[in-house]
């Protein structure tokens, strides 16, 4: 059921959707994601996670558009939180950017919502459970089938709005109609793809690729007049599984319950498992807050609340225009009557056995991977979730089951920098200080220690004037310019230095790295004096030799003359070589 794509280049290793993921079913090795379909509940909160965008939906907007171009009947089935979606003021103006689109009909997903409503209402009075179950959302269908399998006995055997009403627009349009659910729901596509449905639903778009491909066709919600719906639901249908009316299940002494959040299920189905409570409906909607706030929303800036407020007033507003028209009619069974009536659909629904069986490691295996991560010991098991896992042990159970590395735990890998970043500062033999933007040393290294012959705790926290003129630092500091490679003499350490000074811009200080080229600079000098020596030396030969060579001119003048050449090259030797010294 893979309808989530990833691209690579994209990915920023943040792990915010392993993070999301409920059964952790996601994974990033070397920046690419991979979802384990068996654990996947399809409930899209690692799409909603990504903020980079590597995350996205297939696209099946193309496959519309064929349809549409196709002699096929294009049929829309409407999900009714388009209100809480695009804030429109009246259904009507959805209709016709519906159809402008293209589309063929467009009928409200309460058509089926009403069916399921009254199916349910039945099943409550009849079942002689001891609790039930909506299975109206599906990711929460898979997390029950897959995670909590033992409380598949209490799910209804009846199936969703929108399977319900895909099979009632299959008998009223016929079977080769192309009929698209539209709403907020990513999990509906996991849905629509069902064994048991195949066929039916043929395409599922959320409200942020209907938002995207209004945008690409110009069309304008808020300047359009408004089309009729071609069928309509009611309150209840709109509403299921919250409006379910609890009459008939307080004969059977049930209770609803409503809960949003796969996070906030939990607890709940942990206590149904172990058989702790009894007479319960519940209705679990995985998406945190519920379908107004589900993964296929579009991804703007308006707040839940604004979302809940679109969609009761639009609710308000329909529900008061339907006790209009029951007043009018006085009969609640003449609302309809404008409609055909609908044709009988089947709904039942299987619920899979899904089992997810999840891997068991010995506390041995679990232990050594823990010794690996540098998480031996109780207190450096932080428990922090930057990996995702929620639990450092939960982290060591998915790098043995091979779904993520060693690597991916922040702070093992800030331990293991900072340990190597204090090997190099502490046994680095240049002296390495860091000096604040208020001129005061904050660090100093051991090597700083011999060479300006102060403990590091004597001059921390004092002016740097204390041990160095500041003049250098003050310049950095002003111009933001980094100083690299300048000697400088102290004559009161007995040091040469080759400094740089860096302007840490981020964290706002300066780092100087200072290299102690007293020794090179010193044995330099030998050199110079040594061949200065050696020309003096060869200077005064030459001047004896020329002295002699006068007196016997005549009887030694080419020897002479020799001599004199071999000795001046010897000189120009050593000037020469004393030049490229300096
Ligand atoms: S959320 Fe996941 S897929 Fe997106 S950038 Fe972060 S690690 Fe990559
Ligand atoms: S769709 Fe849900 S369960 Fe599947 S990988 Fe994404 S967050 Fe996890
Ligand atoms: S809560 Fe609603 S939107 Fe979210 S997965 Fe369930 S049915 Fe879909």
């Amino acid at each position: 059921m893979k309808f989530i794509n990833h691209s690579m280049d994209k990915c920023n290793n943040c792990y915010k959707c392993i993070r999301a993921c409920p059964p952790k079913a996601i994974s990033i090795f070397d920046s690419h994601a991979r979802i384990d379909q068996d654990r996947c509940i399809s409930c899209g909160e690692c799409y909603v996670a990504c903020e980079q965008g590597a995350l996205h939906i297939k696209n099946v907007i193309d496959h519309v558009k064929e349809a549409i171009a196709s002699p096929q009947k294009v049929v829309v089935s409407l999900s009714p939180a388009f209100s809480s979606a695009f804030g429109v003021e009246n259904g009507e103006q959805m209709v016709e950017a519906l159809k402008k689109l293209g589309f063929d009909v467009v009928e409200e997903e309460a058509v089926g919502g009403d069916v399921v409503a009254k199916a349910y209402e039945d099943y409550l009075g009849s079942s002689g459970k001891k609790n039930i179950i909506a299975s109206t959302c599906p990711s929460t269908n898979y997390l029950i089938e897959k995670y909590h399998s033992s409380l598949r006995q209490y799910m209804i055997p009846i199936v969703s709005p929108m399977i319900a009403h895909g099979r009632i627009l299959r008998k009223k349009y016929g079977a080769d109609s192309y009929i698209v659910y539209v709403g907020p729901c990513l999990a509906k596509k996991a849905e629509a793809r069902e064994m048991q449905h195949r066929g039916l639903v043929k395409a599922v778009l959320t409200f942020v690729e209907l938002e995207d491909w209004l945008k690409e066709e110009g069309i304008e919600l808020e300047s359009l007049e408004g089309m009729a719906f071609d069928a309509v639901g009611t309150h209840k249908g709109r509403c299921i599984p919250f409006c379910i009316d609890m009459e008939i299940s307080k004969k059977k002494n049930f209770e609803k319950n409503v809960i949003a959040g796969v996070d906030n299920s939990e607890e709940i189905l942990r206590s149904l498992e172990n058989d702790e409570l009894e007479g319960l409906f519940l209705g679990i909607a995985s998406c945190d807050r519920g379908c107004i706030n589900g993964t296929g929303m579009p991804k703007d800036d308006t707040s839940y609340y604004v979302r809940r407020k679109r969609m009761t007033d639009y609710n308000r507003k329909i529900k008061a225009l339907e006790e209009e028209q029951k007043q009018e009619q006085q009969k609640e069974k003449d609302l309809n009557e404008n409609q055909d009536p609908l044709p009988e659909v089947d709904l039942s629904k299987i619920i899979y056995d899904q089992k997810v069986e999840l891997e068991k490691y010995s506390a041995e295996e679990i232990n050594e991977t823990l010794m690996v991560m540098g998480k031996s010991r109780k207190e450096d098991q932080l428990n922090c979730n930057a990996c995702g896992y929620g639990t450092c042990h939960a982290k060591a159970e998915s790098v043995l089951r091979g779904t993520s590395h060693v690597n991916m735990c922040l702070p093992f890998m800030r331990a293991k920098a900072e340990s190597l970043k204090n090997v190099i500062f502490d046994n680095s033999p240049n002296a390495i200080f860091m000096v604040g933007p208020d001129l005061k040393v904050k660090e100093f290294n051991p090597s700083s220690e011999r060479i300006f012959q102060i403990r590091a705790e004597a001059i921390k926290d004092r002016d740097i004037s204390t041990i160095i003129p500041s003049d250098l630092f003050e310049e950095v500091l002003e111009t933001r310019v980094n100083l690299i490679g300048r000697q400088v003499e102290y004559h009161q350490y007995g040091v040469i230095l080759i400094v740089n000074i860096l302007y840490l811009s981020k964290e706002g200080i300066l780092m100087a790295i200072m290299t102690d080229v007293t020794s090179a600079e010193k044995n330099k000098k030998e050199l110079i004096r040594v061949r200065e020596n050696t020309l003096n030396v060869a200077q005064d030969v030459i001047d004896k030799q020329m002295r002699v060579a006068q007196e016997i001119a005549s009887l030694l003048g080419e020897t002479t003359a020799e001599t004199k050449v071999t000795l001046t090259k010897l000189q120009n030797l050593v000037v020469g070589d004393r030049g490229e010294e300096r």
